[in-house]
C-alpha cells in the first residue's frame, strides 16, 4: 500500500514538475516573441555590479546576483566594489565549502544549499554565485576554501545536493569558475593546457554532475584561458562541451570582469555579463554606461548589420529570460528567512561535521574540571574569518570566535586566559601589513611564558583570509605557516606539552613540530558557529567525525603541479615555448605522451615546448600530472604523504570485517569498536587491475556516513555501475570500460584499506 502510495506521489511530482518546465517554457517563448531586439539583447549584460535589467514594458523583472557560496554577501554599491554599509545585511555565515566536503554527508550538502537559498531568497537575490567546484591541485591556491578539495566524486556527490536544496527556493546556483581555474596567480589569463583525458576525468566532472543531475540554472565561466581562449567565451567549453554535450539549458554568465572580445562572447555561448571595465576588480575606471560592455552596443550593432543570426539573438535572449522565470518570477517559493534559528544551527551542525582530528594522544576530548586553568593562544581564537578573502567575505549577523566558544564551554569550571601569540596585520584586498619582527617576538615571549602555568594550551591559529593567505585574487607562497607560528608552536610545544592545536585553514601546509604535538584538529573556516562548533569537538559533547577533502604532502615539491616545475604551477611564458608538446596548436594535451613523461621522471623533456608564434605573452601552464591528481599520484608513485586523503580520527575505533561480494554489490560490516558513539566514513575505491591505458591504482567510487553505538555494527554496501568501471578514451571522445578484472579497495582513508574483493567485468 506504502509503495502504490509511494508512486503516485512521485508521480504526481514528475509530471507537476514537466508541467512547470512546460509553464516556464511558454512563458519564455510568450515574452520573447513580444521583445525587441533591443530588449533581447539589454537582457545580456550589467546595469550594476552584481545586477541586470529585465524588460519592465513586459513585467520581466531585473536579475539581482550576489557572492555566495558561504552566505549572502553584504550589499555592494550599485556602482562600485564599495561595501554600501546597510545595517541589514547581516546574514548567518555557514562554514566554508572544504568543511563542508569534509563532512561527507550529501544530506548535509542539501541542507546548507536550502538554508543559504533561503537567505538569498530574503534578500531578493536571484543568483547566489556558487558553488565553486575547481580542483585542488596545489596547496598554494588562494580559494581552495572555496572548493571541496582533490576528487571529483566527492565534489560532485556533495555539489549536486547543494544546488538542488539552493534552488529549491527559486534561487539559481551559478555553478562557478567554468573552468580549469585551479589557482588565483595569472588568473585572469594563464592559458591552462590540460588532455581530454584529465579534462573528463578529472575538472570537468563535478560541473558535469552540478549540470546534469543537480539541474543547474547557470554557469559562471572563468578568467583563465584555455587552449588560447577566454575561458568565459570559450567555444570548445561553452558551445561544445556545455551546451550541447550536456544539454545546458541554463545561461552562462562571466566571471566579474572575465569578457575580453565582443566576437566571442556573442558567438561563443556567453549569454550575460558582468564586471567590464574595472581595473583588477577592486579599483573602479569611470564608466558611463554600462552600454559600452562587449555584450553592449557593440553586439547591437553587429546585430543591426545582420552580423549575427537570429538563431544566437534568440537564443542567449531565451536563456537569460529563463533564467529570470525561474528565480525572480517564481511566485511559489515563498519569501525566504533570513538568520533564523534552524540556519545557525545548521552552520553549527555542518561544523562540527566537518571538523577533523587529526593526530591525538589521548589529551581529547578535554573535559572541564574544576580550577583548571586553560591558556587560549593565537590570533584566529579571536579574530574574524569571515572577513575578507575576496568575493566570498560574509557579514554575520554574530560569529563566535573560538574563544568565546571555550569560555561558554569551559569558562564555569576553568579559568580561561588569552594571549594572541602572533599578529597578521589588516585584511585588504591585494595588500598587506608588514609588522616589525620585534611584534612577533614579544607576543610569542608573552604567549610562552603563560604557557608554562597553565594546565592546558588550546592554540588556534593557522591561515586566514588575508591576501596571500586563502583569499581571492592572489595565492599563498608558501606551504609553511604564515607570521611564524612554526616558531612559536614549536616553543609552546616545549612550553607546554598539554597543548591542543587547532588549525584554520582551507589548505595544506607544513606540520615541522608535528611529531612533538599531542592533538591536532584540522579547523576549516567554519562560519557563525565556529567558536561553538570547536567546542563541542575539544570537550567531546560531539565526537569527531571528519575526513580530509584533500591530502596533505609532506612538502610542496610533493605535489606534482609543483615537482614539474614552473610550467605546471604557476605557468611560464610562452616566448621560452617553440613547439608543441604532446599535441598541435591549439588542440588538447596527449595524455598518453604526459603519463609516459611522469612515469620517466620527466627526464629530458623540455616542458617549455609548448606554442609560440611570437605573438601571445600570457603564462601558459601544462597539467602534466594528468589523470594523476591528488591521491590518485601519491598512490601510483608511491609516495607517502603527511595525512591522505579521506582520513580523519574519532573518538572512538571502527573494525572493518572482511568485505564480501554478491553479484556486483560489495558489502561490509563495520563496527564501533571503542567506548563512544561515533560515526565513520567507509569509503568504495574501484581498480582496474589491468588496464591498456595508464589508469590511477584506485578511484573514489562512493562512500557512507554511518552513525554506530559502541559496540554496535552496521553492513556498509555499494553497488558497482558500469560508469564506475570506465575511463575516457580521447581518441574516440567516450568513455570505456575494458573487460577484465577489478578490485574494490574498502576503506577508512586513501591510505588505510581494510579490506579488497575482486570483480569479474
Ligand atoms: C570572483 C567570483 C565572484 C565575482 C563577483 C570574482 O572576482 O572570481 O567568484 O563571484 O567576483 O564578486
Amino acid at each position: 500500500m506504502r509503495k502504490i502510495l509511494f508512486f503516485f506521489l512521485m508521480l504526481g511530482a514528475l509530471t507537476s514538475s514537466a508541467a512547470d518546465n512546460d509553464d516556464i517554457e511558454s512563458m519564455v517563448e510568450t515574452l520573447l516573441s513580444k521583445m525587441t531586439l533591443e530588449e533581447k539583447i539589454r537582457l545580456s549584460y550589467a546595469q550594476s555590479k552584481f545586477s541586470s535589467p529585465g524588460v519592465a514594458r513586459l513585467g520581466v523583472p531585473e536579475l539581482y546576483c550576489s557572492d555566495g557560496p558561504h552566505g549572502v554577501r553584504m550589499e555592494i554599491c550599485w556602482n562600485s566594489w564599495d561595501h554600501a554599509d546597510w545595517t541589514n545585511d547581516s546574514c548567518t555565515a555557514f562554514p566554508a565549502l572544504t568543511c563542508l566536503a569534509a563532512t561527507w554527508q550529501p544530506e548535509l550538502a542539501y541542507l546548507y544549499g536550502r538554508m543559504v537559498g533561503e537567505e538569498a531568497r530574503y534578500r531578493k537575490k536571484n543568483v547566489l554565485l556558487g558553488p565553486g567546484v575547481n580542483l585542488y591541485r596545489t596547496p598554494l591556491n588562494g580559494r581552495n576554501f572555496e572548493y571541496m578539495g582533490e576528487d571529483p566524486y566527492l565534489t560532485s556527490r556533495m555539489c549536486v545536493p547543494y544546488i538542488q536544496g539552493l534552488q529549491s527556493n527559486g534561487v539559481a546556483c551559478c555553478l562557478k569558475h567554468y573552468a580549469l581555474n585551479e589557482q588565483e596567480t595569472f588568473r585572469d589569463h594563464v592559458d591552462v593546457r590540460v588532455s581530454d583525458r584529465a579534462l573528463y576525468e578529472l575538472y570537468l566532472r563535478p560541473f558535469h554532475a552540478a549540470v546534469v543531475e543537480g539541474g543547474a540554472w547557470s554557469v559562471m565561466g572563468s578568467y583563465n584561458q584555455y587552449l588560447n581562449q577566454h575561458a568565459t567565451h570559450n567555444a570548445r567549453l561553452i558551445n561544445d562541451i556545455l551546451k550541447k554535450e550536456w544539454g545546458f539549458d541554463g545561461a552562462v554568465i562571466t566571471d566579474w570582469g572575465a569578457a575580453h572580445n565582443t566576437d566571442e562572447a556573442i558567438f561563443n555561448g556567453l549569454d550575460l555579463e558582468f564586471g567590464s571595465f574595472t581595473d583588477g576588480l577592486s579599483t573602479e575606471a569611470p564608466i558611463n554606461s554600462y552600454d559600452d560592455y562587449y555584450l553592449g552596443r557593440a553586439y547591437l550593432e553587429k546585430c543591426r548589420r545582420g552580423e549575427v543570426p537570429d538563431s544566437i539573438i534568440n537564443d542567449k535572449a531565451r536563456r537569460m529570460l529563463r533564467l529570470i522565470v525561474r528565480t525572480a518570477m517564481s511566485g511559489n517559493h515563498g519569501f525566504g528567512s533570513m538568520n533564523t534559528r534552524e540556519h545557525v544551527a545548521a552552520a553549527r551542525k555542518i561544523a562540527q561535521e566537518g571538523i577533523v582530528l587529526l593526530k591525538n594522544n589521548g589529551i581529547l576530548p578535554l573535559v572541564p574540571k574544576d580550577n583548571m586553568k586553560i591558556l587560549v593562544v593565537g590570533e584566529n581564537a579571536t579574530r574574524s574569518l569571515c572577513a575578507g578573502g575576496g568575493s566570498s567575505e560574509l557579514k554575520p549577523r554574530d560569529e563566535v570566535s573560538p574563544l568565546r566558544g571555550i569560555k561558554e564551554r569551559f569558562g564555569d569550571k576553568c579559568t580561561i586566559e588569552y594571549a594572541k601569540g602572533y599578529a597578521s596585520g589588516r585584511t585588504m584586498y591585494g595588500k598587506v601589513d608588514v609588522l616589525p619582527q620585534v611584534l612577533y617576538d614579544s607576543l610569542r615571549n608573552e604567549a610562552v611564558e603563560k604557557a608554562k602555568t597553565a594546565d592546558y594550551v588550546i592554540y588556534v591559529g593557522g591561515l586566514n583570509k588575508n591576501h596571500n593567505q586563502d583569499c581571492e585574487g592572489g595565492d599563498r607562497e608558501s606551504y609553511q605557516l604564515p607570521f611564524g607560528q612554526d616558531r612559536l608552536i614549536t616553543e609552546l610545544l616545549a612550553a607546554n606539552s598539554n597543548t591542543v592545536l587547532v588549525i584554520v585553514s582551507g589548505n595544506a601546509y607544513d606540520m615541522p613540530w608535528l611529531d612533538k604535538a599531542q592533538a591536532l584538529v584540522q579547523s576549516w573556516y567554519l562560519g557563525s558557529e565556529a567558536g561553538h562548533a570547536l567546542a563541542d569537538i575539544i570537550s567531546g559533547d560531539v565526537c569527531p567525525s571528519g575526513k580530509l577533502p584533500f591530502s596533505f604532502a609532506y612538502k610542496l615539491n610533493d605535489y606534482p603541479a609543483h615537482k614539474i616545475g614552473a610550467v605546471g604551477y604557476p605557468g611560464v611564458s610562452p616566448d621560452k615555448l617553440p613547439q608543441p608538446f604532446g599535441g598541435e596548436e591549439g588542440k588538447p594535451l596527449n595524455s598518453a605522451r604526459l603519463l609516459k613523461a611522469a612515469v620517466n621522471g620527466w627526464k629530458g623533456i623540455d616542458f617549455c615546448a609548448l606554442p609560440g608564434d611570437g605573438t601571445k605573452k600570457d603564462e601558459t601552464e601544462i597539467y602534466g600530472e594528468d589523470i594523476l591528481l591528488g591521491y590518485r599520484w601519491f598512490d601510483y608513485f608511491k609516495t607517502k604523504v603527511r595525512f591522505p586523503f579521506g582520513f580523519g580520527l574519532s573518538y572512538t575505533t571502527f573494525s572493518y570485517g572482511k568485505p564480501t561480494i554478491n553479484g556486483r554489490t560489495v558489502s561490509v560490516p563495520v563496527r564501533n569498536s571503542g567506548n563512544v558513539a561515533g560515526q565513520e566514513v567507509v569509503q568504495f575505491y574501484v581498480g582496474d587491475d589491468k588496464a591498456s591505458v595508464i589508469r590511477p591504482v584506485m578511484e573514489l567510487r562512493h562512500f557512507e556516513k554511518v552513525a554506530l553505538e559502541p559496540g554496535e555494527t552496521k553492513q556498509v554496501s555499494y553497488t558497482i555501475g558500469d560508469d564506475d568501471l570506465k575511463y575516457f578514451d580521447e581518441e574516440r571522445h567516450e568513455w570505456v570500460a575494458e573487460r577484465g578484472s577489478f578490485t574494490v579497495y574498502v576503506g577508512a582513508s586513501a591510505a588505510d584499506i581494510r579490506g579488497k574483493v575482486k570483480y569479474n567485468y
